[in-house]
């Protein structure tokens, strides 16, 4: 794994990218450049030996060929001190410049059939270049011509031209590398700030947000993003917490009984009512018990790997069971217990987690019904979903309460004085949760309230 910054690697690589690209188009200036010269001396050799084939023509009808000097004094324009040699048809030459002794001849037989032939050699440690062409002041009379310069010149511009791109191409390219890392700095300013703002928060500080950038940019929207996520965090964070301190409130309620009631029972022990002390203190035990439980069952619902085991349900059977079940509660409290069911109804689900919710349902509704009322548990069918409701004529539920009663350890002020923890439809509202449904409450204080579940039916 790379262990290099996003910015280093971003400054090395357009570095790299530029590295190429001007090296390459080095390469090809330096080639146009060199064919440029090239073709400008060899227009000005070919101008010289026209310039030589008409003083010949010339020399031929005066009839004062070969006039070498006349031939010598002939110059074209931007071409140095050329070296003249001439040579008849069969080699010998009729004069030339001794520097040129050392080039191999050629006959007019040899270059006759194109206009100009090139080559390029060197001369005492210099490289010249020259023209070879035919000459002919009739046909018989029939010469080649060879006209050489030195490169100097041209060497020495490429050489210079080659030493501003050796320096040139370097200075671009760190040029090029400091434009990169100021643009990059500027760009990753906002990321490093924010990097910066992430490490200063932690679980003390959870309520800090990133201040966003002024661009609205990619950055921008990251920002918000983060922004979002953090209050996301912060408040599952906040729910814990107060999820513990709930839960520990609720615990400690019951283990201060407990306690008191065991103190007590242990001060008067041979008394009759050390017995109904310890009576009370199990009753408490057996709270504790049914939250430590629902805790659990909650925290099972809860978490992500939680898997529901899915099969066909008929659900007008698990109401049936249901109500079968809490009939000897409602009778306690003398509250008649009706079940309406429209149809047999088949659903997709898990039915110990249905069957749970439901008697979470009827246990409350009886359990805020007043003594002598009734509770209607009924099924039926609304579209393509499966409706039950619990309905009871207790005590309803006000308009504050409506809004937090599925919340975790909600309680009503006025039912502070019947047993319970508050877990039972945070419970039931996981379970419809993870069964793709809805549930909802509609209730009106002091005339009663019907809770209703739908869920998707199995067709
Ligand atoms: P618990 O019943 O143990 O307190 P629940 O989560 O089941 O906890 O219910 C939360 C709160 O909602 C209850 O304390 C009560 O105030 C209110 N509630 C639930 N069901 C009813 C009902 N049928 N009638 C009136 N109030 C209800």
């Amino acid at each position: 794994m790379s262990t290099l910054s996003i910015k280093t690697k971003i400054i090395l690589a357009t570095t790299l990218v530029f590295g190429i690209v001007f090296s390459g188009f080095s390469v090809v200036i330096y080639q146009r450049v060199k064919s440029a010269y090239v073709e400008r001396l060899d227009a000005r050799l070919e101008g010289q030996a026209e310039k030589i084939r008409e003083e010949v023509e010339e020399q031929y009808l005066e009839k004062r060929f070969p006039n070498e000097s006349d031939l010598r004094s002939l110059k074209t324009e931007g071409l140095p001190d050329p070296l003249i040699r001439l040579t008849d048809s069969v080699g010998s030459v009729i004069f030339g410049d001794s520097l040129l002794q050392s080039w191999p001849m050629k006959s007019w037989k040899e270059v006759e059939g194109h206009e100009f032939t090139f080559e390029e050699r060197a001369i005492a440690q210099h490289r010249y270049r020259c023209l070879w062409a035919p000459v002919e002041a009739n046909d018989r009379d029939q010469y080649a011509v060879q006209i050489a310069v030195s490169l100097r010149e041209v060497e020495a511009g490429l050489a210079l031209l080659q030493l501003l791109l050796i320096i040139g191409v370097p200075v671009a390219l760190l040029i090029a590398a400091v434009a990169v890392y100021a643009i990059v700095t500027v760009a990753f300013q906002p990321l490093s700030a924010m990097v910066a703002a992430t490490e200063r928060i932690s679980p003390l500080n959870l309520g800090e947000r990133l201040g966003p950038p002024k661009t609205h940019d990619e950055v921008f929207k990251l920002a918000a993003t983060f922004n979002t996520m953090m209050e996301r965090i912060e408040s599952a964070f906040k729910g814990q917490k107060q999820f513990v301190a709930d839960a520990s409130h609720e615990i400690r309620t019951p283990l201060t009984i407990i306690q008191s009631e065991l103190e007590y029972a242990q001060k008067h022990f041979s008394e009759l009512s050390s017995q109904e002390s310890v009576e009370a203190a199990l009753e408490e035990v057996d709270r504790l018990k049914k939250i430590s439980d629902d805790l659990l069952l909650l925290a099972k619902l809860e978490s992500p790997s939680m898997n529901l085991s899915i099969q066909s349900v008929r659900i007008d059977e698990v109401l049936t069971d249901c109500v079968k079940r809490m009939k000897p509660v409602a009778d306690k409290r003398t509250v008649s217990l009706r079940l309406e069911i429209c149809e047999a109804l088949e659903i997709k689900g898990d039915e110990d987690k249905l069957r749970s919710g439901v008697l979470n349902l009827i246990d409350n509704a009886i359990k805020y019904s007043k003594e002598g009322g009734g509770v209607t548990v009924a099924l039926s069918r609304s579209g393509k979903k499966v409706v039950v409701s619990v309905c009871d004529g207790g005590e309803g539920i006000g308009e504050a309460d409506r809004l937090n009663i599925f919340e975790r350890f909600h309680r009503s002020e006025s039912s502070r004085l019947t047993h319970g923890s508050g877990l039972g439809l945070a419970i039931v509202r996981r379970i419809v949760e993870l069964h793709k449904g809805e549930i909802s409450v509609e209730s009106q204080p002091g005339k009663g309230s019907t809770f209703a579940i739908s869920l998707p039916s199995g067709e």
